[in-house]
Order: structure tokens, then C-alpha cells, then sequence
């Protein structure tokens, strides 16, 4: 079974390298730093390496120690974190390649199984809820510390319990949480609720040129380097515009561009609400995520862009 080869390996290795995808979001960070602290209770010679993580959750035990480049070149294991395509390990892929042993736990629909050792539950709905039983099959018990990570992980890719895929496990778990001290609704305010001025700023823009089409069951909107210029925008600010265009009545689809930092094209947010498998439609677009929220890129002026989206998106309604 993966698991025990997993702990084989963990078990096995001293220096180990943890990493995710980039732009890491709750549930990136929450899980790297949940087993980042996991594998320190063991002794292990472990590192967390990630770029462009924004400050919002700088609060989570271990936060401190992520770096942006590891100390050695090979290390004995590699473990990526909530990432279905190595390509997303973007700039620390070769920490993968070059590893001795290479594992991967995640819930992603489309995963390219790029490591030795895939433990991959697409109906998870984050990474952090597999973890818990990894953490279990490993024997670490799970403190406050591990807890706060886990839960940040947990509430950033459920919305905060609100999306299908949330199980009974899910609940259980934040109950042993509460019970052992861990501050659930400080964590929800912090990683769901507050956001920052440029957040709203950009939301503004974001909402302002925010048009439907397909008789209202497609929301479009989009946002450019200029406009993150103009109000000093945050490495995060663009984080959820697209679940604003989902959360309109008659929307099935929401569309979500922003111009890359190369300015030759756009990241593309997709998100449906009851039947598009918009994973699918990101596949086209060089991406992939999950059934409900996926993502992909374009190398379009914003004109053509929307156009080549917007016809393919058709291709999915009722
Ligand atoms: P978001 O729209 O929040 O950036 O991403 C939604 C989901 O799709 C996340 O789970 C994310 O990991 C995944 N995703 C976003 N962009 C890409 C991409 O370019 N490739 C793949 N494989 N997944 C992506
Ligand atoms: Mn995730």
C-alpha cells in the first residue's frame, strides 16, 4: 500500500524537503507547515521552501522558518503538498527530480502522479483533511500547533465548511481541535473574513467591469498589472474575485482573468456551482484543479482570451 511506503520512507529519510504549489494558498501553506512541524516532532532534517506565500498567514506555527531556497541540492526525500502537476512546483522542481525518494499527497481531480509515491484522494476536499490520516499512520499525534495548521488548510478549501466534500470526518476533527484549545473562529477571521485594503480595491475594479453572458449563467471579469500597480496590490489581492461572480444567482460559471507579471497573457480562475466540471475546461487551457474551481493559462490579448473562454465554457452549459 502507498501509506506504508510512505512511512517507509519518511521514517527512512534524514534531510527532507517540503514543497507546494505556486501561489500557495491556506491550504497549501497549512499543510507544508502542518507536516513541516509533523517531521520536526520526529527529528528529521526538514525544509519548507516557497515563494510569493502571502503574509496572511504568517501566524501559523512554523511560518518563520519557510524559505525561499533549500540549503542543499539533494535531499533524501521530497514531499510535495497539495499540487497535482510538478510543473506547479514552479522554480523548485528539480528539489523534486533531484530527491532520492519522492512523495506526493493530494486531492486535486486532475493528477499527473509525478512522484513515487502518489497519495491522491480527489473527494478530499483539502489536502490538510488527508494529512490528518497520514499524521495518524505515522503515529504523530496532533497537537494545537499542527491543529492550527490543518484547520487553516481545511477552512481555505471549503470556504469555510460551506462546499460538497466537506464530510462528518471534517467536523469530528475541528471538535478534537476545539477540544485540545485551538482557536477555530480566530482562524476563520484571519484566513477568510478580514481582508486587506488592496483585496477591496481590487475587488472594486474587479466588480465593476463584471459583465454576464449566456443569459447570466456565465460571470466574466478580469484585472491587469496596471490596476494591481495603481493600488500597490498585495501578492494575494486577486484571491477570491472569481467566487464573486459564482455566488450570483443564475451563475453557473465564473470566469476570472489576471494579466501574469510577464503581461503576454492571463492566469485564468474558473469556478461552477452545480454541474460544469470546469477541471475539464482548464485542461485546455494548460491547467487543471478541481471539479468545482480550477485553473489554467492563456497567452492572449485580453479580447481573444475571453473569446476563446468564453466558447468554451458554452460547451459545458445546459
Ligand atoms: P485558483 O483559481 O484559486 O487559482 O485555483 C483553483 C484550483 O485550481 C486550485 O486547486 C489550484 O491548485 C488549481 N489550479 C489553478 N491553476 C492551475 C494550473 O495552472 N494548473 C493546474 N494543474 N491546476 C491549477
Ligand atoms: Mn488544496
Amino acid at each position: 500500500m502507498t501509506i506504508d511506503n510512505i512511512k517507509e520512507e519518511i521514517f527512512k529519510a534524514d534531510s527532507i524537503i517540503i514543497l507546494t504549489h505556486e501561489m500557495p494558498d491556506g491550504d497549501a501553506i497549512g499543510s507544508s507547515l502542518a507536516m513541516y512541524n509533523a517531521l520536526k516532532s520526529l527529528g528529521k532534517d526538514v525544509e519548507i521552501v516557497m515563494a510569493n506565500n502571502s503574509d496572511i498567514f504568517n501566524f501559523l506555527p512554523g511560518a518563520s522558518q519557510i524559505k525561499s531556497q533549500g540549503t542543499k541540492k539533494i535531499y533524501d526525500l521530497a514531499i510535495a503538498l497539495d499540487c497535482g502537476d510538478i510543473k506547479r512546483l514552479n522554480g523548485y522542481t528539480e528539489y523534486f527530480q533531484d530527491a532520492n525518494a519522492t512523495i506526493q499527497i493530494d486531492h486535486h481531480e486532475i493528477n499527473t502522479m509525478f512522484a513515487e509515491y502518489n497519495f491522491v484522494n480527489p473527494t478530499a476536499p483539502a489536502c490538510a483533511q488527508i494529512l490528518i490520516t497520514v499524521l495518524e499512520e505515522l503515529g504523530i499525534k496532533i497537537t494545537k500547533e499542527i491543529g492550527t495548521c490543518l484547520l487553516t488548510g481545511i477552512i481555505t478549501d471549503t470556504g469555510g465548511f460551506k462546499y460538497q466534500g466537506v464530510t462528518a470526518e471534517t467536523f469530528e476533527f475541528v471538535a478534537e481541535l476545539l477540544n485540545i484549545g485551538v482557536n477555530v473562529s480566530n482562524i476563520y477571521k484571519r484566513v477568510l473574513q478580514v481582508i486587506s485594503r488592496s483585496k477591496f480595491e481590487l475587488r472594486k475594479i474587479a466588480i465593476n467591469r463584471l459583465e454576464f453572458y449566456e443569459d447570466g449563467k456565465i460571470a466574466f471579469t478580469y484585472t491587469t498589472r496596471e490596476d494591481e500597480e495603481k493600488i500597490n496590490a498585495s501578492i494575494d489581492a486577486h484571491e477570491g474575485i472569481v467566487e464573486i461572480g459564482r455566488d450570483i444567482e443564475g451563475v453557473e460559471i465564473s470566469v476570472f482573468l489576471r494579466e501574469n507579471i510577464e503581461r503576454d497573457g492571463y492566469k485564468i480562475s474558473l469556478r461552477s456551482n452545480d454541474y460544469v466540471n470546469v477541471a475539464d475546461i482548464c485542461l485546455m487551457f494548460n491547467g487543471g484543479g478541481h471539479i468545482r474551481a480550477a485553473g489554467g493559462n492563456i497567452k492572449l490579448p485580453l479580447e481573444e482570451a475571453k473569446l476563446r473562454i468564453l466558447d468554451e465554457c458554452r460547451k459545458y452549459l445546459k
